[in-house]
């Protein structure tokens, strides 16, 4: 059995029991699950996680649900990888890379939903549903799809062609509402409450779902060879992923799987056309105004963010920062990190890169620290961001000579 306690209110700590719940009766705040971890100290140990499966079930003990009601697409256990050649041009130092591009559906939101359908199934839900930007929406539908359960998915009508397809390919319900996601998100949370019977996963078992994101620290930890990096920088769109790795540190630390006491830096990355964190953060203040999104980042565009307070708060107190970047500046970051690393992230990816560039310009990021940058989703989602930025060197007739004279052209340009 997992060693959770049950669910208590992130804000005046009323306990709950384990079920559908999220929100306090009492204050409103959010429930958060809660475990004993003395029990989960007696049974994991370094050997026990690393003889574990090759996905986030390796650190069962750490989730909120059981690894035999897990649906099993191997969400998780991506690659760490060491980018030298971008730390070079960024001047930084030890610089890694979470490649979350490889999860099934292409996107960290597999470690969340995985997460959140096992639970659900232990709760008894035959069906699954969410509010979604497009990556929960490919990882909703590809899980439901596999459980066997049925699932309905609402978007806004303005999704990238792809996200939407990587949805619908999976045979559900695909509802595209007009108007963005805060708007959608609205119209779930009425739904939700006529539909009981619904796993809303960024609703009703949010709680449960938003802890798959904890697995973005215990992989990275145990990937560095059990120890906790100095700075990590996580795309923010509603702040749990952020809260969530910082969370995700702290257990392992209460644990005893790594080192007691050593501080991990958080910085969040926005953008500039969604960035309601990073604003509250340049103003000094705790007051997270809601805005209206306009970016190529839509996996991020969230303009009042459920967890924005939090994320806030672990970002001031670890020492962090929060930054903001452009949409060309976005796009050229993608091409940075696919030309010296050959990983090719969507969007949010983009946004991680840049902000990472200008914190580190900025010194914010230091050249002493070991730094992990989360990379969130695949670059093959959102192609239309790069408009005409990408395409053929040249296009030529089908004989030796125009290839020949392409040839001269580029030495010309060389020199
Ligand atoms: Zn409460």
């Amino acid at each position: 059995m997992t060693s959770v306690l049950g669910l208590a209110c992130r804000e005046c700590g009323r306990p709950y029991p384990a079920e559908a719940l999220h929100v306090c009766d009492f204050c409103f705040g959010p429930l958060e699950v809660v475990y004993d971890y003395d029990e989960i100290k007696k049974k994991i140990s370094r050997e026990s996680i690393e003889k574990g499966p090759l996905s986030i079930w390796r650190y069962h003990e750490l989730l909120p649900a059981h690894e035999t009601s897990s649906i099993d697409l191997r969400a998780g256990f991506t690659p760490l990888v060491r980018a030298e050649r971008l730390a070079q041009e960024l001047g930084l130092g030890e610089l890694w890379l979470k490649d979350d591009t490889r999860n099934p559906t292409g996107s960290f939101k597999d470690r969340v939903v995985a997460v959140a359908l096992a639970k659900a199934r232990e709760l008894g839900f035959k069906i699954a549903s969410c509010a979604s930007t497009g990556n929960l929406a490919n990882s909703v539908a590809a899980h439901a799809a596999r459980a066997g359960m049925s699932a309905y998915v609402f978007i806004p009508s303005d999704l990238e062609h792809v996200k939407v397809a990587m949805t619908a390919i999976f045979n559900l319900k695909l509802v595209a509402v007009d108007g963005n996601y805060d708007d959608v998100n609205r119209l779930c949370a009425e739904i939700a409450s006529e539909h009981p019977d619904w796993a809303f996963v960024n609703v009703n078992v949010r709680p449960y779902y938003s802890e798959g994101s904890k697995t973005l620290a215990f992989e990275v930890a145990e990937q560095l060879g059990w120890r906790a990096p100095d700075h990590v920088v996580v795309p923010v769109g509603s702040g749990s992923q952020l809260t969530k790795i910082h969370k995700g540190f702290h257990e392992l630390e209460k644990v005893g799987l790594i080192e007691d006491g050593h501080s991990v830096r958080v910085s969040g990355a926005q953008a500039e056309g969604c960035s309601p964190v990073a604003t509250a953060f340049a103003e000094g203040t705790d007051q997270i105004r809601p805005v209206r999104p306009h970016t190529i980042a839509k996996s991020l565009a969230i303009g009042n963010p459920a967890d924005g307070w939090y994320a806030l708060q672990v970002v001031r107190e670890t020492g962090g920062a929060m930054g903001s970047v452009s949409d060309p500046e976005i796009v050229d970051a993608i091409r940075l990190l696919a030309r010296t690393e050959g990983i090719f992230a969507e969007t949010a990816g983009g946004v991680t890169v840049a902000t990472l560039a200008k914190l580190a310009r900025e010194g914010v990021i230091r050249k002493d620290e070991v730094v992990v940058a989360y990379i969130t989703g695949n670059g093959l989602k959102t192609v239309e961001a790069l408009g005409d930025s990408v395409g053929p060197s040249v296009v030529i007739p089908p004989t030796l000579e125009a290839f020949s004279a392409f040839e001269r052209e580029q030495e010309g340009t060389k020199s």
